[in-house]
């Protein structure tokens, strides 16, 4: 926003009055303070990943858990993913971050599957300039041995605008990561485009439906309407299928009775710090 906004201003040329608005001014100072700090934030020890458990709709046990990073300033202020993974992938920042988070993960899943539950995976999300980088798999291969972690316990999460924006060049990435046994899964499904064609030629595992559809799914119909067509979708091309964003009972019971495949949200379990969530999993919680 700030960028066209600025863009837009230069085009206009040096008689435009509106070369800086205060907003654009204000927000490109914030952007250059997420990125100085991110800048320092790995070496700093500021930045955390949290852990949110996965359950299986049918029975409730945990079956996974997604990493998803957190970030706290030194005054104790945190600062939202939302806010601070863009600037991360503008400044090509997310390259070491997400290298340090897959390495976080993959050790933690390996302590996990030994102490607590021997299946489960650990889901990392991609963002789509890591996905583009040349070494990513190899990268990938490395963190997976130097962990002595099992491909098969490292899920990847990419977002569907990812896939869609060069579906050939990625389904071979998507193909190699597929043929280490790593599973696969679209985050954020129902908000971009999808070609179906290409969906069926990706080699996935799973569709991880929107929360904005779940959250509503009580009450207005065309958002009930698509997350059945989701599920019968996933279904029908066998795939298995997740809600994010499950915070009620009454979504639970939907879901359970739209046969989706797995659950995750704050009615079972907010995103954990490592140490609460390894308690979770030893206390054998079946969390419905
Ligand atoms: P995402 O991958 O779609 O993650 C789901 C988000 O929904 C998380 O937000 C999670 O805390 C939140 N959430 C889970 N259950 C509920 C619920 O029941 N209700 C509500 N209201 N929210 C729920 P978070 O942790 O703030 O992360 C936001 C986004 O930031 C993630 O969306 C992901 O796209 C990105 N992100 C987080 N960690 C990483 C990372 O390590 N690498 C990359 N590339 N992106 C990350
Ligand atoms: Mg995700
Ligand atoms: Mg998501
Ligand atoms: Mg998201």
């Amino acid at each position: 926003h700030a960028d066209s906004a600025m863009y837009q201003a230069k085009e206009a040329g040096r008689n435009n009055v509106q070369f800086y608005t205060p907003e654009v001014n204000a927000q490109h100072i914030r952007r250059l303070f997420i990125a100085d700090g991110l800048r320092r934030a790995l070496e700093q020890n500021e930045l955390q990943l949290h852990y949110q458990p996965k359950i299986r709709a049918g029975c409730g046990r945990i079956i996974g858990v997604e990493a998803l990073l957190r970030w706290t300033l030194p005054d104790g202020v945190h600062i939202a993913p939302d806010e601070f993974i863009p600037v991360a992938e503008d400044t090509g920042l997310i390259l070491p971050i997400g290298q340090w988070v897959l390495k976080q993960a993959c050790t933690n899943i390996v302590k996990w599957r030994a102490h607590a539950n021997p299946n489960m995976r650990v889901s990392v999300n991609l963002s789509a300039r890591q996905f583009k980088n040349q070494d990513i798999v190899s990268q990938i291969k490395k963190t997976l041995e130097d962990a002595q972690c099992p491909a098969d316990a490292l899920e990847l999460e990419i977002t569907e605008s990812v896939l869609m924006e060069r579906p050939d060049q990625v389904t071979s990435t998507l193909r190699t990561l597929h043929d280490m046994g790593i599973r696969l899964s679209i985050d954020d499904f129902g908000t971009g485009y999808s070609s179906l064609s290409y969906l069926r030629n990706f080699p996935i595992h799973e569709l991880k439906i929107d929360r904005s559809f779940i959250e509503d799914i009580t009450q207005d119909e065309s958002h009930a309407a698509i997350v059945k067509a989701i599920i019968t979708l996933a279904h029908s091309m066998k795939l298995t299928v997740l809600a994010e964003g499950v915070e009620t009972e009454a979504q639970l019971h939907y879901l359970r009775n739209e046969r989706c495949d797995h659950l995750q949200g704050y009615f079972f379990s907010r995103p954990l710090p490592g140490q609460a969530l390894e308690e979770l999993l030893l206390a054998g919680a079946e969390i419905t």
